[in-house]
Parts: structure tokens; sequence; C-alpha cells
């Protein structure tokens, strides 16, 4: 699969409207705790620029529900990129109303416009089409690069794209890279070919371990998920989290591993607490001997060397959700070991999913990893093998 690249059409003096990805963190102040969405957008932006264009971005923040709501303004977002691109930003008051249409309407070339917040209109996530149109009239190109969205069919998603014709839309360059990095590992990976599959709950993430099976060599799984595995395979595993109606499908995921000759790894030992906090007692234990008045939070260090011994030869390693509660410093040692592990790898390493890449991020390894998407929701979704509504208008035929 192939996106039509902003550079395969003509965007030179045009009026490009760019679907953004702005929805940053902040802090109790209002101030911008994580500016990384935002940065990743300039390469796009900065393109339009190079090439003379006036710019429309449009993002939404936060959950205002279809209502304007100040303390979900983009008014944060417009100062940082006034910093980041170092030219003027202007800021329209709403969205599609009368100011947004007219400052778009006066844009000038190499001017850059920021709408208000998406999410204030009440059609945006319903993808109604009126709005979809009143953006869309704003602007001569359509540039999608907010791959965080683009599993949603959202007005200035998927709506906008009806109306513009081929020639007139396009993939930005972070959005290209995402689907482009996924698409090639999943379909041609370079073997051995290593999933790491962890996260709180099988049900978050079966769909996606059904379709990874077939195309890899071996499947790590760690995590609050492991135990519906540890249990499907007869383990006491105490008052470890679980998902007892989900027994069956975890079984048929062991057996068809089986059948093809997949690798499947689970926990040998678990660190288990007697609560969940973090000043629980805890006690290492085998996966065979949990006992049953206490809950697994964490891989234990026999589970990290066998996991290092998995990973030694891989050659693309795909890693979405964390090994243990990584945000209680005392169940996070399971999952910084992998992430220095993996991180040593020579092979491609390419992480998915927000707590994956916020573990990696803590753990000081973001910057030996191959790749790491930006968008939790709508990696799952690639995972899964799903087409996002936001890609699949602009996919080359
Ligand atoms: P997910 O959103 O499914 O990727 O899950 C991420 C969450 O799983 C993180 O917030 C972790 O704290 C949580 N998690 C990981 N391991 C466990 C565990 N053994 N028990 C409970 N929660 C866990």
């Amino acid at each position: 699969m192939e996106l039509i690249n902003i550079k395969d059409i003509d965007v030179a003096n045009k009026k490009v409207f760019i679907r953004c990805d702005f929805n940053v963190p902040q802090d109790e102040f209002g101030n911008i705790s994580d500016d990384r969405r935002i940065k990743s957008a300039l390469t796009t932006i900065k393109y339009c620029l190079d090439n003379d264009c006036s710019i429309i971005l449009a993002s939404h923040l936060g959950r205002p529900k279809g209502e304007v709501v100040s303390k979900f303004s983009l008014k944060p977002v417009q100062k940082r990129l006034h910093t980041l691109l170092k030219q003027e930003v202007k800021l329209a008051d709403d969205v599609v109303g009368e100011d947004a249409i007219g400052k778009a309407k006066d844009l000038k070339e190499g001017e850059v416009l920021l709408l208000e917040n998406l999410r204030f209109e009440a059609g945006e996530t319903k993808n109604d089409k009126d709005l979809a149109e009143k953006l869309a009239s704003m602007a001569d190109v359509y540039i999608n690069d907010a791959f965080g969205v683009s599993h949603r069919a959202h007005s200035s998603v998927e709506g906008i794209t009806e109306f513009f014709k081929e020639g007139e839309k396009a993939a930005g360059f972070l959005l290209t890279k995402e689907v482009t990095y996924f698409h090639k590992t999943m379909e041609k990976p370079v073997r051995p070919f290593v999933a790491i599959v962890g996260g709180s709950k099988v049900s978050g993430k079966l769909q996606a371990l059904e379709n990874l099976l077939p195309k890899v060599d071996k499947l790590i799984i760690g995590g609050g998920m492991a135990f519906t595995f540890l249990k499907a395979r007869g383990y006491e595993i105490g008052k470890s989290l679980v998902e007892d109606d989900l027994l069956f499908d975890a079984h048929k995921i062991i057996d068809e591993a089986k059948k093809r000759g997949v690798k499947l790894y689970l926990p040998v030992d678990i660190l288990c607490a007697q609560e969940f906090s973090a000043d629980s007692m805890t006690i290492n234990t085998t996966t065979m001997e949990i006992p049953k008045d206490w809950m697994g939070l964490d891989i234990g260090p026999a589970s990290s060397i066998i996991f290092k011994e998995a990973l030694h030869d891989a050659q693309t390693i795909l890693w979405n959700g964390p090994m243990g509660v990584y945000e209680m410093e005392k169940f996070a040692k399971g999952s910084y070991k992998l992430s220095h592990q993996v991180a040593e790898s020579h092979a491609t390493k390419i992480i998915g999913g927000g707590d994956t890449a916020d573990l990696v991020e803590r753990a000081g390894d973001a910057d030996e990893m191959t790749f790491i998407s930006t968008g939790g929701g709508a990696s799952l979704e690639l995972l899964e093998g799903k087409m996002l509504p936001g890609v699949k208008p602009l996919v080359k035929v």
C-alpha cells in the first residue's frame, strides 16, 4: 500500500489545509508540557512554506464535546508554533465561523492561520457533511498529517476528503512515514520478526494478536494480559488481572502459534503485590507459585533474561504494551529492562502505542528506537490490519 504524498501533487502557491494532531498535554497552568506532536508537524508545514503556499492548520485538543471551552483553546499551540516557525501565526476565533472563513480568505502566500479547536464544533466527531464542506471551502488542497486521529471518521479527517478531487489531496510527511513503516514491517519484515505485546487486557489487543500470528516468528506476551494466557494454561494466577470470557480465545492463540511454528513466550516469573499500590509488599515468584491472594504487577528477572534470549537474533521488533504497571516505579523494572534490551538490539525497532512510547522515553531509550509511532489508537488499528478511514482516501490506486 502506497499513499499519495504531498510531494506527488502540486501545492505551489496554493491555499493548503493541513489537518494536524496538536492534541498536546498541558500542565495545570495550561503550559504545553510536551510539544513533540507540534514539532513533528513542522516538516510538512515548512515544505508548504517553501512552496509559497498560504497555510490553514486545523486540529482538535482535548474533549470539549462540541462546545467552546476556553481551556481547550488552541491559543497555547499558536504561541508554540510561532516560536518554532519563527513567524507570525494567526489564530481564528472560531472553526468555520465568520472569523475563520474571513481570515482564510484574506490569507496571503507564506502566511499561516490556525483554526480554533475543531471539536468546538459538535459536527466534527459525527463526520458532519456540512462542517466538512465548510472546512474544505477554505482551501485548494487538503493534506492529512494527523496520524493520531486517522482511525476516526471525523469531518476534518474523512468527510472533508470528498470535497477535494484527485491531485488536490494527499498525506503529509508524518502520516506517510507512520503508515509506510507499519506496512513495510508487517508485509515484508526482515526475519526473525519478533512482536512484543503487553498492556492491560487481552480484549484490547485480541485482534492485533490474531493479525500478527501469521506474520511473526516469535511472540512475547507480557503485562496484565499475560495472566489470561497463564490461566488458560492452567496456572493459579491469584488476584491478577484476568478476562475469564477470553480464556477460550487465549487457548486458540496458543494452539494457532503451535500450529504455525511461532515461538510463544510468556513470563516464567512474576513480581507479585498484595495490593495495587506503590507501597504494597511484593514478592517474586515463579508463574507456578503465584499466591492466591496476591496479584502480578510486573514480570520477574528470569522472564527478562528469557525475553532477552528470544530477542538476540531478531531483525525486526515490533513492541506495543508495557510488561507491568510501569507507572509505579516498583513495577517498572521489567518494562525498563525490556526497553534497554530492545534498544540494544541491532534489529529494526518499531514502538507503537502511547504507553509504550512514554515508557521508552522514560527509560531513556527513545533515541535508540528506529521508529516511535505518535498515535496510540491508530497504530493499534494498523496492527489489527484495519484500513484507517483517514488514510483510505489517500491511498494510491
Ligand atoms: P494498554 O492500554 O492495554 O496498552 O495497557 C497499558 C496499561 O497496562 C498500563 O497503564 C499498565 O499499568 C497496565 N498494566 C501492565 N501490566 C499490568 C498488570 N500486570 N496488571 C495490571 N495492569 C497492568
